[in-house]
């Protein structure tokens, strides 16, 4: 398999960047990317592909889970460096449905180290929903209890991204607007289910 990978990009040399070699030699003195896109590792939502988009155009930060911790300097630096430095205007926290990960916040191993501990901080998203299964009195099949998760999971992580304050700053000066998006597997779609609407304070 890892030998497909260099195979892969000997193609990828001899046709697509041959065929564009001024566009990758532009891109090689600047990069101007205008999305900064924080999604979920798993390999089957790999950004340019259900974006359409090309190399130079989307900054990318995937994790786990689509998670944006405060206490996450990976991600701290990645915020810093497309908001203040590069200027990029949008933020997307794109989640997926059938997320391992969710998976993994609703089925504890005991044997896992480290991925209960990167959950914290999508485990409220959880409670939110299972409360309002609660509070509704009603039954859901657990399929769509995780859909639900999932997409909390999203609002949870935007409320996360607005609590940086030079986040709040870009927002209040009207240079940056966040997005909360959700990728289904199963249609190939994107759904748009939020952009902007946490109140705002400087
Ligand atoms: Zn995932």
């Amino acid at each position: 398999m890892i030998s497909k990978l260099l195979d892969g990009n000997k193609r990828f040399v001899e046709t697509v960047f041959e065929k564009e070699k001024e566009y990758f030699a532009d891109l090689a003195k600047l990069q101007r990317p205008t999305v900064l896109w924080i999604g979920c590792s798993d390999s089957r939502v790999p950004v340019n592909t259900i974006t359409q988009t090309r190399p130079g155009e989307v900054f990318t930060h995937r994790n786990v889970g689509n998670i944006v911790a405060t206490n996450d300097w990976n991600l701290s630096a990645v915020l810093e460096f497309t908001i203040n430095h590069l200027k990029i205007p949008d933020v997307v926290v794109c989640g997926h449905y059938n997320c391992g990960a969710i998976n993994a916040l609703l089925n504890e191993s005991e044997e896992d180290r480290y991925i209960p501990i990167w959950l914290n901080s999508a485990h409220k998203a959880m409670e939110r929903v299972d409360d309002r299964i609660r509070l509704l009195r009603i039954q859901i099949p657990p399929e769509q209890r995780r859909r639900l998760i999932e997409e909390e999971n999203v609002r949870l992580q935007l409320e996360h991204l607005i609590e940086y304050p030079f986040v709040r700053k870009a927002m209040h000066d009207g240079k940056l607007s966040i997005h909360g998006w959700m990728y289904d597997m199963d249609t190939g779609e994107i759904k748009v289910m939020q952009k902007n609407s946490i109140a705002c304070q400087p």
